[in-house]
């Protein structure tokens, strides 16, 4: 836990967020600013920056991120149209929140390549 971490503040429950999902090792809400009619953020409970940061010892935990993205999708309808996931990494990425989350955005058709 990084108290100076959002993320790791909503895993605790400190601040608010609209939970789709929790279990052990993950948390999942509802994305504050949606660019998409589904913007759900998957993270792990543990502190982890940015994906330039995952160890040998967090592949099973990564793997288990999109598990879980995979069954909101599920859940939200989106298995057959299609969605997309999306980890930003660092700032030409344009990463803002220091925590490693995948997004998992559907309901709308996206363009390739991203802007
Ligand atoms: P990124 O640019 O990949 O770091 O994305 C950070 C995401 O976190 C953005 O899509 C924000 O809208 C979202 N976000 C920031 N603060 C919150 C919050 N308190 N609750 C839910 N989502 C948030
Ligand atoms: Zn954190």
């Amino acid at each position: 836990m990084d108290e100076n971490c959002l993320f790791c503040r909503i895993v605790s429950g400190e601040i608010e967020a609209k939970k789709v999902h929790e279990d052990a090792l993950s948390v999942a809400f509802e994305d504050i600013n949606p660019v998409a009619p589904v913007h759900i953020l998957i993270i792990p409970r543990k502190h982890i920056a940015t994906i330039d940061d995952i160890g040998p010892d967090d592949t099973e935990l990564i793997g288990h991120l999109f598990q879980v993205a995979r069954n909101i999708a599920r859940d939200k309808g989106l298995s057959e149209s299609g969605y997309r996931l999306v980890i930003n990494c660092k700032a030409d990425a344009g990463q803002l929140v220091f925590h490693v989350h995948l997004h998992l955005t559907g309901g709308r058709g996206f363009t390739w390549p991203p802007g």
